[in-house]
């Protein structure tokens, strides 16, 4: 089965040595901040996945963590990372907890240094085909699509999950590169006769099994982007025994997931360029 398998964890070692090679190579020190609201377990391991990242590809890393903090207050935390010419890239931590207006934090960051591609100017960029910094999952799944050479005018490619983080921007960043994409989601009828006929499903819900043997084509190709613990194992969203009838299909974990965290790393550089021709 082996021959089947995406690889995403060796795509992101080979990615992040070419990384580490670049920034070496750099005059100035670049700084990744993450802002991290609350105590949610999930988010402390996950700033912790970044920190250790960052430092191995040579970045400064700053946590920026509050127990507490008032939203008004944190928006001047997050104007003052934007005008400080020592940091690259800002992320703010999602969730944030309840009561925090996400739209209005999230698009305080500026676009500049927006290296999650989670503000309103950076998702316009990318649909209208303009140089941005592209959220980290669907860049993640892109970069696999080029690295296996997986061809996308021939193919019929359908997405399953419609959100701002994932599903949403891969639909454009495949119509920019001339795939010709179905988008389907919760209120989608018979889910099956679109992923039946996908020769390239992408499938981003978060519900195990959702996709199963039956559902998917012969000789198709499938990346799954969803995660889903249970009992202490991850899964994705497509059933494990489809991979029999398929040509390639990512693992959960070792596929989607290594290449979100290299991407934001990615776009630390990519940020560091954005601010360079704009003078920052
Ligand atoms: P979300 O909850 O914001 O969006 C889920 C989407 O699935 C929605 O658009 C919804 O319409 C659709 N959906 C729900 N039920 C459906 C159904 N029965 N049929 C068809 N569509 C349905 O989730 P998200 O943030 O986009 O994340 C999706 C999954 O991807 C989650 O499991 C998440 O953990 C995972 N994820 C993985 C990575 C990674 O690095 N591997 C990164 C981000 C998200």
């Amino acid at each position: 089965m082996n021959e089947k398998i995406i690889d995403g964890k060796k795509i992101s070692k080979e990615r992040k040595e070419i990384l580490q090679e670049k920034v070496y190579k750099l005059k100035k020190k670049l700084k990744l901040v993450v802002i991290n609201v609350g105590n949610d377990p999930a988010s402390l391991v996950y700033v912790a996945q970044k920190e250790k990242m960052a430092l191995e590809i040579g970045y400064d890393f700053l946590n920026l963590h509050f127990d507490d903090i008032l939203e008004d207050d944190l928006i001047k935390e997050i104007k003052k990372l934007n005008d400080d010419p020592n940091v690259t890239g800002i992320i703010v931590q999602l969730p944030l907890p309840k009561g925090f207006s996400k739209e209005r934090i999230l698009n305080t960051v500026s676009p500049l240094k927006d290296v999650d591609g989670l503000t309103n100017e950076n998702l316009l960029k990318l649909i209208k085909k303009e140089p941005t910094l592209i959220p980290c999952t669907p860049k993640g799944v892109m970069s696999l699509i080029e690295s296996y050479n997986i061809s996308l005018e021939d193919k019929r490619v359908v997405i399953v999950g419609r959100s701002e983080l994932v599903g949403l921007p891969l639909f454009h960043l495949l119509l920019n590169k001339n795939a010709t994409v179905t988008l389907c989601h919760s209120k989608t009828k018979d889910l099956k006769s679109y992923t039946k006929n996908a020769d390239l499903l992408i499938v981003a819900v978060g519900k195990k099994d959702l996709i199963t043997k039956d559902m998917v084509k012969e000789n198709g190709i499938i990346i799954d982007v969803g995660i889903n613990r249970v009992d202490g194992k991850l899964y994705g969203d497509v059933a494990a025994d489809a991979i029999s009838l398929l040509q390639l299909m990512t693992p959960v974990p070792g596929g989607v997931g290594p290449m979100t965290v290299i991407s934001l790393m990615e776009n630390v550089l990519e940020a560091s360029k954005l601010q360079d021709k704009k003078h920052f």
